[in-house]
């Protein structure tokens, strides 16, 4: 009977042993790979579920990025392609589709850029 250091928690336990006495860590091979194929399967639920909630933060990001590109004057614009880039962000961060997440980070870089030019050709006259 072999001493084997348990993977989770470090206490020692015989190789022999089907979990962890300390931490319930399968040792035993087979019940190792049904506990990963357990996890695997409440991540893959998790990421369906997610995939199908839409990525809201995102598309109000996108349109209020893409307004304030094309009507708001520079001033406002530059304070509001900042607040659309931190929602987008969250969209981002928070949801499986990033499509229009990704989108209204961009326009709102664009957004940023061209009112920060403006800023700049304004104050320079
Ligand atoms: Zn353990």
């Amino acid at each position: 009977m072999a001493l084997v250091l348990c993977p989770e928690c470090g206490t020692s336990i015989s190789s022999s042993a089907k979990m962890c006495p300390s931490c319930g860590y399968p040792i035993n091979e087979k019940k190792r790979s049904m506990y990963d194929d357990l996890n695997e399967y409440d991540h893959n639920a998790k990421n369906t579920w997610e995939d199908s909630d839409f990525n809201t933060p995102g598309l109000v990001a996108f349109i209020v990025a893409l307004v304030s590109l094309i009507f708001f004057p520079v001033f406002l614009s530059i304070f509001v392609s900042v607040g659309a880039f931190i929602v987008a962000l969250m969209g981002i961060m928070n949801y499986q589709r990033k499509g229009f997440a990704i989108a209204a980070i961009v326009l709102a870089s664009i957004d940023f850029v061209f009112s920060l030019f403006g800023i700049i050709i304004l104050a320079s006259f």
